[in-house]
């Protein structure tokens, strides 16, 4: 869009509008470039793309006209100078801890972070050298002890999964820039639609697009998110090392990214609605929902995110049997691990996501055997409403 400045624009015209450019075709509808490498005019052009003199298109582990459009859009929705898209979410966290950061380097992270997240930091990047001190993730004092001089990088998740705890964005940015230090959040669970941690403090915003932002459960990618010279960075080792996202992929995220908005603000409210009378079910012990009164944190998901998100977590009276009762009655929810589909997807955490802790440090972080999260989707509210109440009828 080059008539009108983006900073002019609401985000639900920028979901739309931004990032597009036309080829000589004048298509309507973003064009798909499958294509691997681009060819130059002369044996000068092909020069000066190699050294960077002219700008352009050279080989699509590089870039992608596909792939910058999508680029654009979301750096657009995030209020970001910058975005780079990645194969998927995890490639997306790598691709930033490899550009940033170094051997001997440290990382503070929030506890609760998506599993793999947890194993690549503990597991893999241990192996280079650069290792990791996990902090509650509600615990700002603890943010601030954690830090040492090779400290380089704070990253948390907010809400985490599946318990929805918060992390205050702005409070734990102040810790990290106190000390010399970069803020990524993972902002997976709220997308730019609830939420822009950017305007809250961070430096760097990381995306599964795996979830919310295609939203229809089919495609894998990531994107990295912030100021030009970090995304440059993180750019800089995606075109040497090569986790870069599929054009095809691309395009289909870039096309969700046109009804995110109005995605979350239907999953949102149905999450909302369903986690009100999940907490009016005598069956059930409590609810995890950020946009309810009954969370800890309900003062700041309201100052943080414009809703309380599309996933909700409870426990039921009982333990394993009783969870899974419910699960085990459903017709119409998905029996998996997924979320940001729309289609509702019910996990139980203790013995699938959580299932390799050992028991007693998963009850030591809260996840019981009582616990279920639901990723609510697009179906009616009424219809979930009945096929969960089978399931909480069958327990005493
Ligand atoms: C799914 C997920 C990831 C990883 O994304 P992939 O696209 O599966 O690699 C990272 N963080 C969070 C919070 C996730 O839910």
């Amino acid at each position: 869009m080059n008539r009108i400045s983006e900073q002019e624009l609401d985000l639900d015209t920028l979901a739309v509008r931004s990032g597009i450019e036309r080829s000589q075709f004048n298509e309507h509808s973003e064009a798909l470039y499958l294509t691997s490498s681009f060819v130059f005019d002369s044996a000068a052009q092909a020069a000066a793309r190699f050294s960077g003199e002219e700008e352009g298109n050279v080989y699509a582990r590089f870039t992608n006209p596909t792939v910058t459009a999508m680029q654009q859009r979301l750096a657009a929705l995030e209020g970001a100078e910058a975005c780079v898209a990645t194969a998927s979410g995890m490639a997306a966290i790598m691709s930033t801890v490899m550009a940033l950061l170094s051997a001997g380097d440290h990382i503070v992270a929030s506890r609760g972070l998506f599993g793999a997240t947890q194993q690549l930091f503990s597991n893999i990047l241990s192996r280079f050298g650069i290792e990791t001190t996990f902090v509650p993730a509600t615990d700002l004092v603890a943010y601030r002890a954690a830090v040492t001089p090779r400290t380089r990088l704070f990253f948390v998740e907010s809400p985490s999964n599946p318990l929805t705890e918060l992390v205050d964005i702005p409070a734990v940015a102040a810790i990290a820039h106190e000390a010399g230090v970069l803020l990524a959040v993972d902002n997976c669970f709220c997308s730019p639609a609830l939420q822009q941690p950017l305007k809250l403090g961070a430096d760097l915003v990381i995306h599964s697009a795996t979830k919310y932002l295609d939203g229809q459960g089919r495609v894998l990618g990531g994107a990295v998110c912030g100021s030009k010279a970090l995304v440059d960075e993180v750019f800089k080792f995606l075109r040497t090392a090569g986790p870069c996202i599929s054009p095809f992929n691309a395009w289909v995220i870039l096309k969700g990214l046109e009804t995110l908005r109005i995605r979350m603000a239907a999953q949102s409210a149905a999450a909302h609605e369903l986690a009100s009378w999940l907490e009016a079910q005598p069956q059930v012990a409590r609810v995890y929902y950020p946009g309810l009164p009954s969370h800890p944190q309900y003062e700041l998901a309201c100052r943080q995110q414009s809703s309380g998100g599309a996933i909700v977590s409870f426990e039921v009276h009982g333990g394993r049997e009783e969870a899974w009762k419910v699960v085990d009655a459903t017709r119409i929810v998905s029996i998996t691990a997924n979320l940001g589909d729309t289609k509702t997807t019910l996990t139980h955490p203790a013995s699938t996501t959580h299932g390799r802790i050992s028991p007693e440090a998963r009850e030591a972080s809260g996840i019981r055997e009582s616990l279920l999260r639901l990723a609510v989707g697009l179906e009616s509210v009424g219809d979930l409403k009945a096929d969960l109440a089978r399931g909480l009828a069958l327990i005493a």
